[in-house]
């Protein structure tokens, strides 16, 4: 067993990609739950309290982004949604209800695990550890007294720049939408000013990147957002 070994539930309807998702995570020390469906997954959830839920979106008996809004109201467990690669506003839909990433059908063994890890460390850093800095690359920042520095020297970042920096560290390995992004960051009413984001996330990336144009901790997420690796 490894050390980030988790109780898992997957709710997926194709028989065949249930067991192999549940032969990969099992091979990597996980027990796994299954579920075939809507209802089922929502029993399971309930009753077995995974760490972590790996759910399809189209399922017989509902639509998966509705279990995601019916688990929400009661827990904050990680999830990975598994879509189509048709299916992008379904992806961004699930997203938006509280997923915390996604995989786009086929995927292999190695991207799956190394999902679940990301979503396990995050889960773990998450519990009461109460970091106030946050480090990347050579740029630390001081979510109490708001202060960036990279290499030991102040960052300049306007308001909006360091809002939309601090949603982003906040949630590692997360990934966030462009509407959760507008919501934090721009507050409601600024659903369609997509390209606020791109543009405030360029300059921060001047400001923070190494190498902007091929960042290595605020990435994209294409057509969906943006993930923050530390
Ligand atoms: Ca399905």
């Amino acid at each position: 067993m490894s050390a980030l070994a988790a109780r898992i539930l997957v709710v997926e309807d194709d028989a065949d990609i249930r067991r192999f998702v549940r032969l990969t995570l099992e091979a990597e020390g996980h027990e796994v739950f299954e579920a075939d469906g809507m209802k089922r997954g929502l029993i399971e959830a309930g009753t077995r309290r995974p760490d972590i839920l790996v759910l399809d979106l189209g399922l017989p008996d509902g639509d998966g982004v509705d279990l995601i809004r019916e688990l929400r109201a009661w827990s904050a467990m990680p999830i990975i949604v598994l879509s189509a690669r048709s299916a992008e506003n379904d992806k961004i839909a699930a997203l938006d209800a509280g997923a915390d990433d996604y995989l786009v059908k086929p995927f292999g063994a190695g991207e799956l695990l190394a999902r679940v890890r990301a979503q396990l460390r995050r889960h773990l850093h998450q519990t009461p550890s109460g970091d106030t800095e946050i480090h990347f690359g050579d740029v630390s920042v001081d979510l109490i007294k708001r202060h960036v520095e990279r290499q030991g020297q102040t960052v300049h970042l306007t308001p909006i720049e360091y809002k939309l920096l601090t949603c982003l560290v906040m949630q590692p390995d997360r990934v966030v939408t462009h509407q959760q992004l507008l919501k934090a960051v721009w507050g409601p009413g600024h659903s369609q000013d997509m390209h606020y984001v791109r543009v405030h996330m360029g300059n921060l990336r001047k400001k923070v990147e190494a190498a902007p144009s091929m960042p290595k901790h605020l990435l994209t997420e294409a057509g969906i957002g943006y993930r923050f690796v530390a």
